[in-house]
């Protein structure tokens, strides 16, 4: 049971939640009344180690107790560090940090109109971006973003967005003309429902781009941070693009975003060109170095690959078995959905009355988002709890 002050003090946009989660630790969460949860959510891919981690835990303490603020006005060690390992996984170029996932897309949007006005005599400021992608709820990530279910009623937003379809090469090539000064695409797209963009379309889209001296952006706040089996999702595909977006799991449960911008394009911003208060702060920088400690010493993205074709494999188990319930598995890595023939939505909540915590997504689907770490026997305990559902769910309601 949730307070009744939850609706009386909170604007309602979200609906209401039905419980109230308190403490966590690992793939484990218990709620006020002290049930159990396998948390398969993460808060959308952002608790990539799980719960109370104890080397997070102790990063961020020790640097709570050094430093937690003091501005970009000085250098921070933990950003820069920070800055020099993300260079090393991504490729060569400089970074600026910031706090969430739309403000890393707001960064590539600025970007983009900074190249877009300088090149040539004719300045470039139309964007090309996927239907079905999400970027993020403030007016510029909002407005790259096509679907009228996050867009309905804000509108008027920016112009100059081109919509096409997510590894149509066809509709991209013929969008990008003249006066096209990027692309921005998610290497899978998560809220739409966990859509890969396939190798080859992510390559000959890279080509294009290059040829035409379009800036390629990769929003990878979801798909980042070894979730996909990568360290980023796009690096599967061997491309490397002018910029990209991260944040979700970066921190590990603390906000922070990021934009890394390629050596090319690296000294774009000028001082006094772009900035924020909080982006960068030692201790979200502390997090974040946390988190790429864990990933390094437990090897964490070798890990989510075996641990993903292992979930995989059990969730295609469900469609011959559930044939009327559940018809694909999209995805890789441990960000997989399972998409059903209905709206999940009832599934979800019965899952969850279980003890299992998922998400659901665009196209019908339920998000499978485990911890990076979860262990073979949660996996298995969770489409125990699948099963469960779905056989009682098939009886109940597909047949009657
Ligand atoms: C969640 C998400 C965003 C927005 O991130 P916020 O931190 O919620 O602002 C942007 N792009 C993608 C792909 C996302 O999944």
């Amino acid at each position: 049971m949730i307070s009744s002050d939850h609706s009386k003090f909170l604007v309602g946009n979200y609906a209401q939640p039905a419980i109230e989660i308190v403490r966590g630790k690992g793939t484990k969460v218990w709620d006020s009344e002290g049930k159990e949860y396998l948390d398969f959510t993460t808060g959308i891919a952002v608790t990539n180690l799980g719960h109370s981690h104890p080397h997070w835990i102790h990063s961020v303490t020790d640097q709570a107790n050094e430093m937690v603020h003091c501005s970009n006005l000085f250098s921070i060690p933990e950003q820069v560090r920070l800055a020099k390992r993300l260079v090393e996984k991504i490729g060569p170029g400089k970074l600026i940090f910031c706090n969430s996932g739309a403000e890393a897309n707001e960064g590539l949007l600025k970007l983009a109109r900074l190249v877009g006005n300088k090149q040539g005599t004719q300045p470039k400021h139309k964007i090309v971006v996927a239907d079905n992608g999400f970027h993020g709820r403030t007016l510029g990530a909002l407005s790259a973003t096509a679907s009228p279910k996050y867009r309905t009623g804000f509108e008027p937003l920016l112009p100059f967005f081109d919509f096409v379809p997510l590894n149509d090469i066809q509709a991209f090539d013929k969008a990008i003309d003249s006066e096209t000064s990027a692309v921005l695409v998610e290497s899978i797209q998560g809220e739409g429902g966990i859509y890969e963009a396939e190798d080859h379309f992510l390559q000959e889209l890279a080509a294009i781009c290059t040829a035409r001296k379009v800036l390629l952006l990769l929003d990878e706040v979801q798909a980042g941070i070894g979730r996909t089996g990568e360290f980023l999702g796009f690096q599967k595909s061997g491309i490397l693009p002018h910029a990209v977006a991260m944040a979700k799991g970066l921190g590990g449960g603390f906000p922070i975003g990021a934009i890394w911008i390629g050596e090319q394009y690296a000294d774009t911003f000028g001082a006094g060109s772009h900035g924020t208060t909080f982006g960068g702060s030692p201790l979200a920088c502390s997090a974040a170095n946390a988190v790429l400690d864990v990933i390094e010493e437990e090897d964490l993205i070798a890990k989510t690959k075996r641990k993903g074709e292992y979930l995989k494999e059990k969730l295609l188990q469900f469609i011959p078995k559930y044939p009327a319930l559940a018809h694909e598995v999209r995805g890789r890595g441990l960000m997989l959905a399972l998409a059903l023939k209905l709206d999940p939505s009832t599934i979800v909540q019965q899952l969850r009355d279980s003890g299992l915590l998922v998400v659901g997504a665009g196209g019908y689907a339920i998000r499978f988002l485990p911890p990076l770490n979860v262990q073979e026997e949660e996996i298995d305990h969770a489409i125990h709890i699948v099963d469960t559902i779905f056989s009682n769910f098939e009886l109940n309601e597909v047949s009657s």
